[in-house]
């Protein structure tokens, strides 16, 4: 099947078109800075050289259709186009699966907005203009929560007033779970029998990982919101709570700057002083910053004291896979992250660690106890299998 899977973030719309068969991507791109100057669609197409659009973007709807345009011209009519997938972040209690979009369910995307509304608002504008566009293309919603959902109370239960955690729906919610959903798929469908408890690691500018026994998942890293757990690269992860009231209360800080703060300018790029992506701050280890080395000795020591947390929600693991862009492409950074965990019995093989490839692979030496692959994963291929699933029936 064709589908067409569109991701909208706060100010940028990420779009691929593929066929679910053959898993073929005819175009993908992203559109930047919508809403603010200087916007444009960067995009390929049929592995063809990259093309850059330079385009006014006032908001996401304009940028939809000048999608559809790109398609157009490149020769996909939306006829060709069997079904669109609409990555949504947070799908609240509404989306414990993925759900066909209908007046309701549209509803539900924005009634639960508050949880996510830089994303959530933006998907549920795109839902909007695809249906008035083509009323006859079928439309699937994919919340980034869906597969924390049925994690145990235990797990994504508040220790706050019961009254307050109800009337406001506080909970442990997670992201990346389509992206943790399809690392489980792959590494099963690699490994087989030989997997049950696997800690699935997915290390990008955001990160989260996933404890997932048997296909279902018992715990997770990020929380209410994508701010807790790891350090990310601009997002400082799990610090005590009170932080935000000393911020405010003795330095003055708003709420919106902490929020700001905490999401934007910490993590990685906080602790380097030089960049939130880990190849720069790589180098400026290479180079003797020490700024730089205190900040991978500090991911490599939260990343795996939360994979031991993950491990025992499972009282155990047996594999172990990393995943998105630090994940699929440090050596360095999955070998800092390994050497920690020796004591549970991780260990690396150097020479296979240094493997590119863009299948699912294992990194680990032969007489390691936990199996450590590298599985590259695919949010857009996910969506899509859950479009086809779906409109299929
Ligand atoms: P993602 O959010 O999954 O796209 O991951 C983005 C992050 O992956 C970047 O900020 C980099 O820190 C990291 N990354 C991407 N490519 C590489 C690479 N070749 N080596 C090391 N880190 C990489």
């Amino acid at each position: 099947m064709n589908v067409l899977v569109i991701n909208a973030g706060s100010s940028s719309l990420k779009f691929q078109l593929l066929d679910t068969t053959t898993r073929k991507v005819y175009a993908k791109g992203n559109c930047e800075r919508i809403g603010i100057d200087g916007s444009f669609i960067g995009y390929n197409v049929n592995d063809g050289d990259k093309q850059k659009l330079e385009v006014a973007l006032p908001d996401h709807k304009t940028a939809v259709k000048h999608v559809f345009d790109i398609l157009a011209e490149a020769g996909f009519d939306t006829d060709k186009i069997e079904g669109i997938g609409h990555r949504v972040v947070q799908g609240g209690w509404y989306f414990p699966e993925s759900k066909v979009v209908t007046d309701e369910t549209l509803g539900w995307v924005r009634e639960v907005a508050p949880l996510a509304p830089l994303h959530n608002y933006a998907e549920a504008d795109v839902i909007e203009i695809c249906r008035e566009m083509f009323p006859s293309i079928g439309n699937v919603i994919v919340a980034d929560s869906s597969f924390h959902y049925n994690i145990p109370e235990k797990a994504w239960r508040y220790a706050l007033p019961r009254d307050v955690v109800d009337k406001l729906h506080i909970r442990k919610y997670g992201a990346h779970g389509t992206s943790h959903r399809y690392i489980w798929r792959s590494t099963k469908a690699f490994l087989g029998d030989d997997v049950h408890k696997l800690v699935s690691c997915h290390l990008g500018s955001g990160a989260s990982l996933s404890a997932i026994e048997d296909g279902h998942e018992l715990d997770t890293t990020m929380g209410l919101t994508p701010l807790d757990g790891l350090i990310m690269g601009t997002r400082c992860g799990t610090i005590d709570p009170a932080t935000v009231c000393y911020l405010v209360r003795e330095g003055g800080y708003t709420i919106d700057e902490v929020d700001t703060m905490m999401n934007k300018q910490s993590g990685l790029l906080a602790l380097s002083g030089v960049s939130s992506d880990s190849r720069d701050i790589e180098e400026g280890a290479n180079k003797g910053d020490a700024n730089c080395q205190m900040a991978m000795d500090m991911f490599y020591y939260r990343t795996s004291q939360l994979v031991a947390e993950m491990a025992q929600s499972m009282h155990g693991f047996d594999t172990m896979a990393f995943s998105a862009g630090i994940g699929e492409n440090s050596v360095t950074m999955r070998m800092g992250v390994a050497k920690e965990l020796e004591w549970l019995g991780v260990k690396l093989d150097p020479e296979k660690n240094k493997v590119r490839s863009d299948e699912p692979r294992v990194i680990s030496a032969d007489d390691s106890k936990i199996k450590v692959l590298v599985v590259p994963t695919n949010e857009e291929l996910m969506i899509a299998l859950d479009v086809e699933a779906l409109l299929s029936k």
